[in-house]
């Protein structure tokens, strides 16, 4: 097993020419403690539970101490948010340490609030307490799930001042991911006439981690598809489990298809698809009903900037519409069909997932327990409805569910699968946890309070968010009386 000292680092995007970084060390923060880590993100890159609970951890993943091996940098992007050309932002509190070699591609290692870089503009480098744990729980609960993600690490915390809306305190959320390449990463060099500099980036993530694009006539073409095809299974997936990303900017948008960049996103409770889960968004670009249109928007400012390598001025509008529209449809359709425990995809069946997101908006139970309760009831209608209770509970109007439910039992009856073989397929991918805003608050308020166990609590809990825990069952529950007016924004 590797150590903090021997962990073999080949650091490929350092070897990119200076143009796109800034070499420059994380700033020292004081008297760091470790808050959280993930052992299967520490497995990823061979650390063992030893290595976390060294001494010298939180120190190495605070930024006081660099591992050998490592060349910190942060990079330069540019993007559009909320629709708007930003200009240049880039790593603004982010340091790449470098890559650790690993089957296939390896894992390149961020520390994320360890200080200013050249990209910061006026903001100060940090991040705090809460939105770490916010991004740590997400990343992990996220991987558990079974979506593509950027993985985390560790928090490590300082009593250090942060000031934000309020004084709080500093925290690093070390971030694990194949590569943190951005569509922005792209419109940077497009944007300022950089053909040279678009190409190596163009390249690098090709022969990196899609050589296969490299057989393509067109590779540039074959890329930008790759992407599309990646980014609409990405986001069906999000819309399967309810999760709203809040920030939907082309600088959070990852070139691998991976979500990335954890601020005030949301799982849906109650459903309502009009749902906005960032506060700062006050016109609801991103709301849960918006995703799947804006995935298709940004993928429309990637491929303007790679329009000028793939060289056909029709090549990018067909390379979008046929990838990212078909993978979208298809792996939305398949996803919400595999939720509702249908084994085959059947003619009729877009217009009863329609139905199903008609009733759900209609009369918003829970989206969570809908479909995990789904998979308690019978194919076949029970003499008395207190054996849909599961269900019909999760509505005021029992009715509405019962007329629903007649229709579910007749599309099952298409099939005839028997019913614990449908209940088991429909366990395992409708998860019984997800992480809740007001579950993440109450471990972000035990933290901030000094007490780190319902935090690793949580951590354990999601880790495994299909399989029934009577120990965490607490973590099931809808929001309490206490959270129905919290609300999470930009600032982290
Ligand atoms: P985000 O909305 O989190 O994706 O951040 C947008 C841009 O602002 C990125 O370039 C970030 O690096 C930068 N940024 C956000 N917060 C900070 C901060 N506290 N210090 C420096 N840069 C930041
Ligand atoms: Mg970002
Ligand atoms: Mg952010």
């Amino acid at each position: 097993m590797p150590t903090l000292e021997t962990l073999a680092f080949d650091n490929a995007f350092a070897r990119l020419p200076p143009a796109f970084y800034t070499r420059l060390e994380p700033e020292p923060l004081p008297e760091p403690y470790l808050v959280a880590a993930s052992p299967a993100a520490a497995a990823l890159i061979g650390l063992d539970a030893t290595e976390l609970a060294r001494p010298e951890f939180p120190q190495v993943f605070a930024g006081n101490l660099l591992m050998p091996g490592s060349e910190p940098l942060a990079a330069v992007y540019s993007g559009h948010q909320f629709g708007v050309w930003a200009g240049q932002l880039g790593d603004g509190r982010a340091h790449l340490l470098g890559e650790i070699a690993a089957a296939g591609s390896g894992w390149e290692i961020q520390l994320k609030g360890a200080g200013q870089t050249p990209y910061s503009r006026f903001a100060d480098g940090r991040a705090v307490l809460r939105s770490s744990i916010r991004e740590f729980l997400c990343s992990e609960a996220m991987a558990a799930l079974g979506v593509p993600t950027t993985r985390a690490l560790c928090v490590v915390g300082s009593n250090a001042p942060v000031r934000r809306e309020t004084v709080e305190t500093a925290a690093v959320v070390t971030r694990l991911a194949p590569s943190f390449v951005r569509f922005g990463s792209f419109e940077h060099w497009a944007a300022r006439n950089k053909a040279a500099e678009l190409r190596q980036l163009a390249d690098y993530v090709i022969d990196r981690f899609r050589p296969a694009c490299r057989e393509a006539a067109n590779p540039y073409d074959a890329l930008l598809r790759d992407v599309g095809r990646r980014t609409g299974e990405l986001i069906a997936r999000w819309q399967a489990v309810g999760f709203m990303h809040g920030v939907m900017n082309t600088d959070n948008m990852s070139i691998l298809g991976l979500t990335l960049d954890y601020g005030p996103f949301g799982f849906m409770d109650a459903f309502d698809a009009g749902h906005i889960c960032n506060h700062s968004d006050e016109r609801g670009r991103y709301s849960y009903r918006a995703q799947p249109q804006i995935g298709h928007w940004n993928l429309y400012a990637l491929g303007q900037a790679l329009a000028s390598l793939i060289g056909e001025p029709d090549a990018v509008q067909a390379a979008i519409e046929e990838s990212y529209v078909p993978a979208f449809e298809d792996n939305f359709i398949a996803q919400i069909g595999s939720k509702l425990g249908l084994a085959r995809r059947l003619p009729g069946d877009e217009d009863f997932i329609g139905d199903t997101f008609a009733l759900l908006q209609r009369h918003h139970p829970d989206f969570t327990l809908f479909f995990r309760n789904l998979g308690q009831l019978s194919a076949s209608a029970g003499d008395s409805p207190a054996a849909d209770a599961p269900l019909r509970d999760l509505f005021i109007d029992r009715e509405a569910a019962d007329a629903w439910l007649t229709l579910w039992r007749a599309r099952l009856a298409a099939e005839a699968r028997p019913d614990a073989e449908r209940q088991a397929a429909m366990d395992a991918v409708n998860p019984r946890y997800v992480l809740r805003n007001w579950i993440a608050e109450s471990a972000i308020r035990a933290a901030q309070a000094g007490d780190f166990s319902e935090v690793e609590a949580v951590r354990a809990c999601l880790s495994e968010p299909f399989r029934l825990q009577p120990e965490h069952e607490r973590f099931a529950a809808p929001p309490p009386d206490w959270a129905a007016g919290l609300a999470v924004s930009c600032s982290s």
